[in-house]
């Protein structure tokens, strides 16, 4: 049985008008757009589940925060917002904004990784690891076990198998290792969580072998909801207390602001040591590639939306609400006999793509299939995480096969509605009901070097 709908925190005041194309536009525009739903454009779709970065609704303060931000180029009140705002938040020294989650990771990874080293995570994100690669540094995984199986309930899936990463760095060597990434909540493995206690392991074995522990922090308001639901000592803290002491465990993050930050663009570098020497290289970096170390790529008034967007995402009502919607789309996929990365996790709902078409192989792309299905049956627009983004082995050109297919129906923050989520739902109910009909997937007739499902073109393959 589906459960309630978490009615908003919040009500509405400025609406956007959408519109839906005939079934026959719609394929259309997805031959147009060569079969990648990035070549889209937005006004043709209905719901647009592409992401939720970026995608988010600002709120009454923060839209009044953008007439307050201060333009100036060297040493903006806004800036100083910002600095406030994230020391209260998660107690770090230095503050480096940046335009948004990749332009920190292009900033500090060169710093951290030479040619030749290593990198482990509980998994990468896709531009993560692009930045890693581009350091000349190579990507470990590391996730849980559990996090393979999209059918195994189990409390965050999203975690590092500790074990694993010590076998890792003993095998290869404390030295090769430059840096340990730790996603929270793991994007890649369907947005699952990471609790503490694995936090506070893995930052233990980063301090014994001397390794840097970096946190992906683009999630760390979902991330503490769920150490608050489920992991029993954090029942009744505050989720501000559990953000913060989830960031004692690491020396550095690197932050999507586009995320729960409930911004529209902006990123940021945190330093908990103040005194550490990296700072001045960060600055340095930051000037060639970003802009001065007072804005860092954003406007005045993107940093003043940002510092009063790290604090609503922290609010406990919302995040009910928000991680409410999640459950509540699973559950209707419950009753449909839709399998989906489970227990769901924070930012969207990942649907087992390789359940819905076991008949086709993970160099077709499944998942890819499901979101070509969702924007022709109902305009819906989604996004691959499997085989297609993860694309070629570096060293050997060969398409690399993913741990999972998921198509992502990724939820923007305080945009779509109840009704909406029906909406989703029933279309892939119809999609399921015609699933065994689909015989072959896609194959891709270009690509670029890197980060190639942005850009590439597909067609269908033929009998
Ligand atoms: C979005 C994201 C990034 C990259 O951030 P952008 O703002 O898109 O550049 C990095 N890591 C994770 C976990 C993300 O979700």
């Amino acid at each position: 049985m589906a459960i309630k709908y978490v009615p908003e925190s919040f009500r509405i005041k400025v609406v956007e008008p959408l519109r839906i194309l005939s079934r026959e536009e719609r394929e259309i525009k997805i031959r147009e757009a060569k079969y990648n739903l990035f070549n889209l454009r937005s006004e043709d779709c209905y719901i647009d589940l592409l992401t939720d970065s970026g995608t988010n609704a600002m709120s009454t303060e923060q839209w009044a925060g953008i007439m307050r931000g201060d333009e100036s180029y060297a040493g903006a009140s806004s800036y100083f917002k910002l600095i406030d705002a994230v020391k209260d938040i998660f107690g770090y020294d230095y503050v480096q904004p940046v335009h948004q989650g990749r332009a920190a990771e292009k900033v500090l990874f060169p710093l951290l990784i030479s040619k030749g080293k290593y990198a482990i995570s509980n998994m990468f994100f896709d531009t993560t690891r692009a930045h890693v690669e581009l350091a000349g540094g190579r990507c470990i995984d590391c996730v849980v076990k559990d996090a393979k199986n999209p059918s195994k309930r189990a409390p965050f899936k999203g975690n590092m198998d500790v074990g694993k990463m010590e076998k890792i760095i003993s095998e290869k060597g404390k030295e090769n290792i430059a840096i340990v990434v730790m996603t929270i909540t793991n994007n890649s493995a369907g947005g699952q969580p990471v609790s503490m206690k694995n936090m506070r392991e893995v930052s233990a074995v980063c301090n014994k072998y001397g390794i840097p522990l970096i946190i992906d922090a683009a999630r760390y308001a979902e991330n503490a909801y769920f150490v608050k639901r489920d992991e029993e000592e954090y029942k009744n803290r505050a989720i501000g207390d559990i953000v913060k002491e989830m960031f004692s465990y690491a020396d550095m993050f690197t932050m999507s602001a586009k995320k729960d930050a409930i911004v529209n663009m902006g990123g940021i570098i945190g330093v908990k040591d103040g005194d550490s020497p990296i700072i001045l290289k960060i600055k340095a970096n930051c000037i060639s590639y970003e802009g001065f170390y007072t804005y860092g790529g954003l406007s005045g008034r993107d940093m003043e939306a940002l510092a009063i967007g790290l604090y609503e995402g922290l609010d406990e009502d919302y995040l009910k609400y928000r991680i409410g919607q999640m459950e509540y789309l699973a559950s209707k996929l419950d009753d449909a006999g839709i399998a989906y990365q489970a227990p769901v996790g924070g930012h969207g709902v990942f649907i087992d793509a390789r359940a819905m078409y076991p008949q086709i192989p993970y160099f077709e792309f499944p998942a890819q299939v499901l979101a070509v299905e969702l924007y022709k049956e109902a305009g819906i627009r989604t996004c691959e995480i499997g085989s297609y983004m993860l694309g070629n082995d570096p060293d050997t050109g060969e398409q690399l096969q993913a741990e999972f297919e998921f198509t992502r129906l990724a939820i923007p923050r305080r945009v779509y509605t109840q009704a909406h989520l029906d909406f989703i739902v029933d279309a892939l109910i119809a999609i399921k009901e015609r699933a065994h009909e689909i015989k072959h997937g896609y194959r891709i007739t270009w690509e670029p070097p890197i980060l190639r499902h942005f850009q590439a073109s597909l067609e269908p393959v033929q009998e």
